[in-house]
């Protein structure tokens, strides 16, 4: 394995970057950073960039020296030289470097445990906008129960309308808000989504609003675009509300069984199984 010396305050593994090796802390300190948040301080015989035995293929730390460090390097070329020499050995380094990148994983999520709000959406386009206050006003106790969410527009026209607070507040849709409620429907933060959409006009941002429906197709969110159906998924939500879960997402699982499938099928043949 090559010593590697580096001065203080070098980056000696930065987020983003292909995690291709792993290092062995001879002499010095070594910071780690997660997210501008300083998640350990190595000591001398710690170990750090085990997460190239992962499948995730890019550092998502950045390594930095505190103080004149020396460090050992073991990249996936000697990996693989050990493989054919000691292949016992080898394993056996895979097994504990893959638990320690395990146990630094769930310690960084408990760390930044994540936000596990959900929200109601609430949208429209401007000739349906009117009829959305209307429908706010006529359920304000029901919708009032949820934290609420708006595209830029019709947040501002609900708050001053309808006196609706919104907890959480995005972009007007057409520059990106239905996108960041699609992204948060990816987080698990959104749990139905009042769209009145306008079906009689063309709008800029059409494929932002296919996508956010494809999106509740995906995650199994109830999404209501005019007033008879955003009734229906008021029910809906409250009669589910204290269930996880409604409904089990099978897409989701066998999506999920299937790509393991084609992680599996694309490794390479000198990989163990
Ligand atoms: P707006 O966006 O609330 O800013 O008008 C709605 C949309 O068209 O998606």
């Amino acid at each position: 394995m090559p010593l590697r010396n580096y001065d203080a305050d070098a980056i000696i593994l930065k987020a983003g970057e292909p995690a291709t090796s792993l290092m062995f802390l001879i002499d010095g300190k070594v910071d780690i950073h997660l997210n501008n948040h300083l998640m350990a301080r190595l000591n001398q015989g710690e170990i750090f960039g085990e997460g190239m035995f992962s499948d995730q293929g890019k550092r998502t730390a950045d390594a930095i020296a505190v103080e004149p460090t020396a460090v050992l390097q073991f990249d996936l070329a000697g990996y693989e030289a050990l493989l054919r020499q000691d292949s016992k050995l080898a394993l056996k380094c895979k097994f504990i470097f893959e638990a320690l990148y395990k146990n630094h994983s769930t310690a960084n999520e408990i760390f930044f445990s994540k936000d596990k709000t959900k929200h109601l959406a609430l949208v429209a386009h401007n000739e349906m906008k009117s009829s959305l206050v209307d429908f706010v006003q006529s359920n304000l106790k029901k919708i009032n129960k949820f934290p609420l969410i708006a595209t830029g527009t019709t947040g501002e026209l609900l708050y001053k309308e309808a006196k609706i607070v919104l907890s959480k507040k995005v972009k007007s849709g057409p520059f990106g808000g239905d996108q960041a409620i699609g992204q948060m429907i990816s987080t698990d933060n959104i749990k139905g989504i009042i769209f009145f959409r306008d079906p009689l006009s063309a709008h800029p941002h059409h494929a932002d609003i296919e996508a956010l429906g494809r999106l509740c197709d995906v995650y199994q969110i109830p999404l209501a675009t005019n007033p008879a159906t955003a009734t229906a998924v008021l029910d809906y939500l409250a009669a589910t509300e204290n269930q996880e879960s409604p409904q089990v997402n099978s897409l989701l699982e066998d999506y999920g069984r299937k790509q393991a499938q084609v992680v599996q099928d694309n490794r390479k043949p000198s990989q163990d199984p």
